[in-house]
C-alpha cells in the first residue's frame, strides 16, 4: 500500500514510524477564581518562560534553526498577543483558555491571508501549546525519543521540534499538513532529511510499521518487501556517496559547462551555499528581506544588504529578482488591495510599475551595490507578459546604470513571445514554479489540485524549449531557477532543452552535480525529445528515464 504527497529533498528513507503524540485537550470554556490580576500574571510568567526556553533552544541549534526559533519566541512575546489575552481574562475566561482563544484568533487571521503567512499559522499553534504545557505544569508535546532510528510522522511539525531534531535517529519526516514552503520542508532541505508534506493520511500509521518514503517520487511505501528494501537502501548508499563526491563545477560527461547556482532569500545563505559548491546565485529573491516591512525600504537599507550579499561572489555571477510582491509573498508597501485571484493579479513586474518609484529605489540600491563589488550582478524582473513589459524593464534598468538586465519566464505569453523577447533581454530565466502554475492553471499553494503543479507536464517542457530555442538563436542565456532545476532528472532534460545554467536551493546541488556527469549532450536532447513526446507528466518522466 502506499500514500502520497510533495516529496522535499531527493532523500529516500527505510524504517520504523513513530509518530508525535496527539496535542494537549482544548482548555475547557471556563471562568477563573475572580482574581484576573493573579491569572494574568501566571499567564505572563509562562509567556517568558516559553519565550526564553525557546531562545535556549534557538542558541543551542543555531543557523537557520536559531533565525526560526527566535521569530517562535517573538511570538510568545508578542505585546499585542498578551494585550488580547489580558482583555479576555479580564473578561472572565481562565488564563489557559484565553491563551487558547487569543492565540486561536490570530492563527484564523493569518491562514485568511494565505501564502506564506498562512504557513506560519502552525508556528503560532506550537508557541500556543507551549504556554499552555507550562501553565499546566505538563510537557510540552514533542517529538518522541527512541533508541532506535525512525521515520518521524505528525500533523505539521513544529519549527521547535524541527530544529532540535536528533538527526542520528531521525530518518526522515511525514507531515499530513504543510506545503513546500511551510517550515518543515524549509528546515528538511537545509538539513538534507528526506521529507513529504502533505501526507494525506499520514495520521492513520501505525507506530512502528515499516516504510520507505521517498522523497523524489513523494512516496510512502507501507510494509514493502525486502526486495523493495534491498533496492531502497543501495539507493540510499549510492546517494550517500554521491553526496561525498569532490565538489567540481556543474558538467556533462563530455565536458559542456552547465554552472549550478543558488537559490537564496537572505544575505546570510551565502556562504553555506558557497560551501556547497555553489557557483554564484542564480536567484536572489529580494521580496524575502522586507516581507513583515510595512513601508518601502530605503535605497541605503536595501544597498546595505546587496552590498553583503555581493561581496561573498567576488568575480562570480549573481542574479537578482526585483520585488516580486504578490499571491504567496505579499508585501504591505507594494500590494494591499484585496484580490479575488492574487495570483492572477497586480503581483511582480506588474505591482512594481504601478509604484515605480519603489522600483526605482531598489535598481538604484542594486546598481549602487554592482559599484561597490568585485561581482558579476545580473538583475531580473519578476511576472513579464511579454516584449513591451521586458523593454520598459531593460530599458530602466540600463538607464540606472546596471550592466546586465534580463527577465524571468513565469508567464506563459512570455514563452510564447520568446523570439521577441530574448531580441531585447540580456537574458532569460525560467521559473518553473510559476510558469507551471500558470500553464496547469493550478495554484500552487493549493493541496487540492498540487498534482497538476508538476513541471514534468510536456506543457510546461515545451514553453521551455521554445524559450531555448529562442535563447539558442540570439546567443542569449536561459537559466533556470525553479524548483524543477533541484530534480536532478528533470535537470538533466532542461539542459536538453536548452537551459544554460540551472539554480536551486544549495542543498540540491550535489545530486544535481552527479546526474549531469552521467550524461552527454547528446544524451540530455534525447531525453529530453523523448519527455516533450509524452501525453502526462509521469509519463514524461518515464520517457525521459527509459532514454
Ligand atoms: C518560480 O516561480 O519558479 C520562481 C523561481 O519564483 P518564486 O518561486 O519565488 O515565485
Ligand atoms: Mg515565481
Amino acid at each position: 500500500m502506499q500514500l502520497h504527497g510533495v516529496g522535499v529533498g531527493r532523500g529516500v528513507a527505510v524504517g520504523i514510524i513513530l509518530r508525535v503524540p496527539d496535542p494537549l485537550p482544548e482548555p475547557a470554556v471556563a471562568s477563573h477564581s475572580g482574581d484576573a490580576v493573579a491569572e494574568f500574571a501566571a499567564v505572563e510568567v509562562s509567556f517568558a518562560a516559553v519565550a526564553a526556553d525557546l531562545l535556549a533552544r534557538g542558541a543551542a541549534a543555531g543557523g537557520e534553526a536559531q533565525e526560526v526559533l527566535e521569530a517562535a519566541a517573538m511570538m510568545a512575546g508578542d505585546p499585542s498577543l498578551a494585550d488580547d489575552v489580558k482583555l479576555r481574562i479580564e473578561g472572565g475566561s481562565t488564563g489557559e483558555r484565553a491563551v487558547f482563544e487569543a492565540f486561536g484568533a490570530f492563527q484564523t487571521l493569518l491562514i485568511d491571508m494565505g501564502g506564506y503567512m498562512a504557513e506560519r499559522a502552525s508556528d503560532l499553534a506550537d508557541v500556543s501549546q507551549r504556554i499552555i504545557a507550562h501553565l499546566r505544569g505538563v510537557a510540552a508535546p514533542g517529538v518522541p525519543i527512541s533508541d532506535v532510528p525512525f521515520i518521524l510522522v505528525a500533523p505539521d511539525l513544529a519549527p521547535a521540534d524541527t530544529a532540535l531534531l536528533d538527526l542520528s535517529k531521525v530518518l526522515g519526516l511525514i507531515t499530513r499538513d504543510g506545503g513546500p514552503t511551510s517550515h518543515t520542508a524549509i528546515l528538511a532541505r537545509s538539513k538534507s532529511i528526506p521529507a513529504i508534506v502533505g501526507v494525506v493520511g499520514a495520521l492513520d500509521l501505525v507506530d512502528g510499521t515499516v516504510i520507505i518514503a521517498d522523497a523524489a517520487a513523494g512516496t510512502i511505501l507501507i510494509a514493502p518487501s525486502d526486495a523493495a528494501i534491498a533496492e531502497a537502501e543501495a539507493r540510499i548508499t549510492e546517494r550517500a556517496a554521491a553526496l561525498a563526491a569532490p565538489i567540481t563545477d556543474g558538467a556533462l560527461a563530455d565536458g559542456t559547462l552547465i554552472p549550478l547556482l543558488a537559490n537564496l532569500g537572505s544575505p546570510k545563505e551565502a556562504a553555506a551555499a558557497v560551501e556547497l559548491g555553489a557557483e554564484g546565485v542564480g536567484l536572489f529573491r529580494t521580496e524575502f528581506l522586507f516581507l513583515d516591512a510595512k513601508t518601502a525600504p530605503t535605497v541605503e537599507d536595501q544597498q546595505a544588504q546587496y552590498t553583503e550579499l555581493l561581496s561573498h561572489f567576488a568575480g562570480k555571477k549573481v542574479v537578482v529578482r526585483a520585488l516580486d510582491a504578490g499571491a504567496d509573498k505579499p508585501l504591505a508597501f507594494l500590494n494591499n488591495a484585496h484580490e479575488e485571484n492574487p495570483a492572477l493579479g497586480l503581483r511582480g513586474l506588474r505591482a512594481l510599475r504601478a509604484s515605480e518609484q519603489i522600483l526605482r529605489d531598489q535598481l538604484t540600491a542594486l546598481v549602487n551595490a554592482q559599484n561597490a563589488t568585485e561581482a558579476d550582478l545580473w538583475v531580473m524582473a519578476p511576472m513579464v507578459s511579454d516584449a513591451e513589459e521586458a523593454a520598459y524593464f531593460v530599458t530602466l534598468g540600463k538607464e540606472l546604470g546596471l550592466k546586465t538586465v534580463g527577465v524571468m519566464a513565469e508567464v506563459p505569453s512570455l514563452a510564447v513571445l520568446a523570439d521577441q523577447v530574448v531580441e531585447l533581454s540580456d537574458f532569460v530565466s525560467i521559473g518553473t514554479n510559476d510558469l507551471t502554475q500558470y500553464t496547469l492553471a493550478a495554484d500552487r499553494m493549493l493541496g487540492s489540485v498540487a498534482s497538476y503543479q508538476d513541471p514534468w507536464h510536456p506543457a510546461v517542457l515545451r514553453l521551455v524549449k521554445m524559450l531555448g530555442d529562442a535563447g539558442t538563436a540570439a546567443g542569449k542565456p536561459v537559466g533556470i531557477c525553479g524548483e524543477a532545476a533541484a530534480d536532478p532528472q528533470l535537470a538533466v532534460v532542461l539542459v536538453g532543452l536548452g537551459a544554460t545554467t540551472l539554480s536551486m536551493t544549495p542543498a540540491a546541488l550535489a545530486d544535481v552535480r552527479a546526474a549531469l556527469a552521467e550524461v552527454t549532450m547528446e544524451q540530455a536532447v534525447a531525453k529530453a525529445k523523448a519527455a516533450l513526446a509524452a501525453h502526462t507528466a509521469a509519463a514524461a518522466r518515464n520517457a525521459a528515464a527509459a532514454t
